[in-house]
């Protein structure tokens, strides 16, 4: 028989509490055990010459006591969005740092960029400022400041050496995305976004997890056109209504290439599927629209400076900005506020 991945545990339990992980027992639960992770584990009369008992008895029970004060520190965040691909090299982490610059465009609007892709950090390095460290402040820690109305937090922020590798265990990971909620001190910012690692792991359930309470708008998803990336873009769907966060829209990045000097447009990466249009209407989400590919970008990414600043006036900067219109509406806000049209 081929080898099954039938989940071990129930999905629902799994997306409900990911960060409370099952007492290891030393003997299979007997027939009227009210649960391992029940308040009563280990101390109701069921458990009496239970060989668990001790194990039980000591395990964490009942919800996290950091969630009020993740809700109370973030309590002066308006937007919280998250940054979701289901594939690899799609650009998410390029477009988060192009979004967060998108926004941050209108002097009065306050934006905070978290790096949550603890294994692969390169938020930092895109925006400049890869060699800043955290400063701790009776606050708590203060995230690196771009600029007046942007700033951003990392766990490369962290690292003695830029190119250490980070090999964490999930609970390692829940701790830090933890940290980074509860400890950094954000202010009062318009818009939170949260760059996810690509599929769907212990950062996203952490994240999810932590931010249930406080409330998240939602999640944009980054594709790029081919189907290989949109077959895992459904699957990113999926878990996101499972885990019951909300779609904000679906955006296709890399979408054609448009020559810096003629802008003549060809296409690279050929939607042989309909591409993320296509897929947003086959799901039923807003299309929040197409970002062409442009080198100039990734040479801006690397030497951490703005491409809005740099290149107002390209079609990447234009679509971006509809972007940012889009999601705007989607969230209730008045786009001509977020971004008024060129
Ligand atoms: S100690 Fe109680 S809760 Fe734990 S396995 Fe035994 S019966 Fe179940």
């Amino acid at each position: 028989m081929a080898p099954s991945l039938e989940e071990p545990e129930p999905v629902g339990d799994v997306l409900s509490n990911p960060l409370k992980s099952k007492p290891q027992l030393v003997a299979p639960e007997p027939e009227h055990c009210p649960g391992p992770e029940s308040q009563q584990a280990g101390t109701a009369d069921s458990c009496a010459g239970c060989p668990n008992k001790a194990i039980c008895a000591s395990a964490p029970k009942g919800p996290d006591p950091d969630i009020p004060l993740i809700s109370a520190r973030l309590s002066g965040i308006k937007h919280k969005i998250l940054v979701l691909s289901g594939k690899g090299g799609v650009g998410k982490s390029t477009f988060t740092s192009l979004m967060g610059y998108a926004f941050a465009m209108r002097e009065e609007i306050n934006v905070g960029i978290m790096d949550t892709d603890l294994c692969g950090p390169s938020i930092p390095k895109m925006m400049g400022v890869e060699a800043e460290t955290i400063h701790v402040s009776g606050t708590g820690w203060s995230p690196v400041y771009m600029s007046d109305n942007l700033s951003v937090m990392s766990i490369q922020f962290m690292l003695p050496n830029r190119d250490d590798a980070i090999i964490w265990r999930g609970p390692k990971k829940n701790g830090l995305i933890k940290k980074f909620l509860k400890d950094v001190d954000w202010g009062d910012l318009d818009f939170l976004l949260v760059d996810t690692p690509p599929g769907t792991s212990d950062e996203h359930l952490s994240v999810n997890s932590f931010l249930k309470e406080s409330g998240i708008d939602g999640a944009i998803m980054v594709t790029t056109p081919q189907e290989v990336a949109l077959l895992d873009v459904r699957r990113e769907i999926d878990f996101c209504r499972k885990a019951g966060i909300r779609v904000l829209g679906l955006v296709e990045n890399m979408s054609g290439f448009v020559c810096p000097n003629c802008t003549h447009e060809s296409q690279i990466f050929r939607a042989t599927t309909g591409g993320g249009r296509a897929l947003a209407k086959e799901m039923g989400l807003p299309f929040l629209g197409e970002v062409p590919l442009d080198p100039r970008i990734g040479m801006a990414c690397d030497y951490g400076e703005s491409f809005f600043d740099e290149y107002p006036d390209s079609p990447a900067c234009k679509a971006l900005k509809g972007v940012v219109r889009r999601l705007a509406e989607e969230m209730g806000v008045d786009p001509q506020l977020v971004s008024p049209d060129d």
